[in-house]
């Protein structure tokens, strides 16, 4: 392991003994210098990984504290560790940590404050996934300048599953993203369709992604605006962070899943933490044809129990998750089928004009940041940002984050943009509208260790930040093998009629928490997983298979069948219900291809 810094501080606010505290490239040592003192748990050597590590932060002494040298300048590094639940060692979650370290090397605030600087600005670029240059005696070379700030469009359903994703992002999301350095300004919609034609006519290169406070519903209408737009191959390609506010939240549980990320035990922290450390992973998405024109899907197409299931159960949307499987007794209960014809491309044939899995995706990478001379202050890429080999893409600064301790500054100030509210004064005024007001947290689970009050942040307004990313050019070819919806299907399709319970495609690999549909299926496979049970099963058989699809074993049940498709055409033949990620679609027939890698997201 290379050595990155090394020096020796003490740890506040255990403020007695010295450690020696080295950054390595992966991880934060530091032991006390006198063996066996120092406080508990920092007796003996402790070992940080940077993987755990979210964020650094430069902090003084607060203009009201008494009692502390104000010469002192201290820098603070967030981890998240992962840990075992004590009975259920299966059963892990994630625990924060907040280290301070205090420099105390000179009488001048200054000379220490420049030593913070330099650990943060280690870190940063450390967490980006940039390694330092290294001198001709080895030793590592930190920049002087920080990395571009990442700057995230948050867009919020407060009417989304119980109704509580505004208290979500303000209380448990926005603390997060200002301990990993991202600012952002929100959007709270105020009707079906707001996000849509809001995203269509956003300036994008101006954010380094975009996140979404809801269930899948409010991101298939982002996709479908993005994809609405005349730059739709740039507009696509923004990085997209989800967290789970809805009532179905197939994506949140799906990006948590690939990255073995414990989800279950905290959902919101587990999508949160991914967004934070910011790595970009493509993502597949569908064209789905009908009738009335194309619509783009991440998710899936249903049709049948399933897609009943989803818009029937819509009323009981307050109760959250618990909706389908309550109206899946009842559907089941009152058992239908439904009549019509599947036509499909099954993955094994060979795909005309386009890439193989995952090769798409590499030709998405990004250029590297640009000359380190300065460009105008606004130029960013939202559109380009980061590579697929762990390193994230940032932008210029906007404006700041609220500080995850409450009256702690860190620096800039809102710029307001067209067509939008100054972001500060937004979130005031939704705080101000929630239910009890911003103290209302009772509810909401402590992150754990927190910031001692009497430091506040440094601004780094006087340091500089190197610029962003430039854009790319799209890389998306147009197919050429893909029937129109009027044109007989090809004839290496295979053809199935009659009369379903089931015929359903997912894009991922969990509609739900427990609802672990595709289990072979990756965010970047190029595959949409087709489910399909025919008309000829027993109520006890459809019973079966919901409760078998919780973990996944429903693939082994000998009346189900997932093909793995490239595409598909559906007609359906009496009425029934069709839903693109959740929403009904009015149309009796439509067809779907994949378009493997066009997306991208903000994962671990
Ligand atoms: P859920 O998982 O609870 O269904 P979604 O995020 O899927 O939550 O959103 C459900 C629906 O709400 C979507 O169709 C979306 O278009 C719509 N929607 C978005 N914003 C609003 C709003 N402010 N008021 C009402 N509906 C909205
Ligand atoms: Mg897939």
């Amino acid at each position: 392991m290379q050595c990155v810094l090394r020096d020796k501080f003490r740890l506040y606010p255990n403020a007695e003994d010295e450690y020696d505290v080295t950054l390595f490239e992966n991880s934060l040592v530091f032991e006390p210098c006198v063996k066996g003192k120092g406080l508990a748990p920092y007796r003996s050597r402790t070992e940080v990984r940077l993987e755990d590590v979210i964020g650094c932060h430069v902090m003084r002494v607060a203009e009201n504290a008494t009692g502390l040298k104000r010469s002192v300048s201290y820098f603070c590094v967030y981890a998240y560790h992962l840990v075992q639940k004590k009975k259920q060692n299966l059963c892990h979650r994630r625990q924060k940590r907040t280290y301070v370290f205090e420099v105390d090397h000179s009488g001048e605030y200054e000379a220490n404050l420049a030593v913070s600087r330099v650990w943060q600005s280690a870190f940063l670029w450390l967490l980006r996934g940039v390694k330092p240059e290294r001198g001709g005696d080895g030793q590592a070379c930190i920049p002087a300048e920080l990395p571009a700030q990442r700057h995230y469009l948050v867009i919020v359903n407060p009417k989304s599953g119980p109704g509580r994703s505004l208290e979500i992002f303000l209380h448990r999301v926005r603390p997060i993203l200002a301990e990993a350095d991202i600012s952002h300004l929100l959007l709270v919609t105020e009707r079906r369709n707001h996000a849509r034609d809001f995203i269509k006519n956003l300036q994008l290169n101006q954010w380094s992604g975009i996140l979404i406070i809801s269930g899948d519903g409010l991101l298939y209408e982002v996709y479908n605006g993005l994809m609405e737009r005349p730059d739709w191959e740039l507009a696509v390609k923004i990085p997209i962070g989800i967290i789970p506010g809805g009532s179905g939240n197939g994506l949140a549980r799906t990006i948590s899943h690939a990255a073995n990320e414990p989800y279950v035990s905290d959902p919101i922290l587990a999508s949160t933490l991914g967004i934070a450390k910011g790595r970009v992973a493509p993502l597949d998405l569908m064209k789905v044809e009908t009738p009335s024109g194309p619509l783009y899907s991440f998710l899936n197409v249903g049709w049948g129990i399933m897609a009943d299931i989803d818009i029937e159960s819509e009323k009981l949307r307050a109760i959250g998750e618990i909706r389908f499987t309550l109206w899946a007794f009842w559907r089941v209960f009152n058992l239908r089928t439904y009549h019509g014809r599947i036509s499909y491309l099954p993955a094994s044939e060979k795909m005309k004009g386009s890439g193989s899995n995952g090769v798409i995706s590499r030709l998405v990478t990004s250029s590297r940041n640009g000359p380190s001379s300065a460009p105008p202050r606004n130029r960013s890429s939202g559109a380009d940002l980061g590579d697929l080999c762990g390193q994230n893409g940032n932008t210029r600064t906007l404006n700041r984050s609220k500080s995850a301790p409450e009256g702690h500054h860190t620096g800039d100030h809102t710029t307001s943009r067209s067509g939008m509210e100054d972001g500060t004064d937004m979130e005031k005024a939704a705080e101000r509208a929630l239910p009890g007001g911003t103290d209302d947290q009772a509810s909401v689970p402590a992150t754990g260790e927190e910031l001692p009050p009497e430091l506040e942040l440094v601004a780094d307004s006087s340091v500089g930040r190197v610029p962003g990313p430039e854009p790319q050019e799209p890389t998306l070819s147009a197919p050429e093998w893909f029937p129109a919806l009027t044109d007989p299907v090809p004839d290496d399709w295979t053809v199935e009629e009659g009369r379903f319970i089931i015929c359903y495609s997912s894009m991922v690999s969990h509609l739900g928490t427990n609802l672990f549909i595709a289990p072979e299926s990756r965010l970047d496979d190029g595959i949409a997983w087709l489910l399909i049970i025919r008309g000829e099963v027993s109520r006890f058989q459809v019973l079966s298979y919901f409760k078998a699809q919780e973990d996944g074993h429903h693939v082994d049940l000998p009346f189900v069948r997932l093909i793995p498709v490239r595409a598909f055409r559906l007609e359906t033949f009496s009425d029934s219900t069709i839903t693109v990620d959740g929403e009904q679609v009015k149309t009796r027939i439509l067809q779907a291809r994949v378009l493997p890698s066009l997306g991208r997201i903000l994962t671990f």
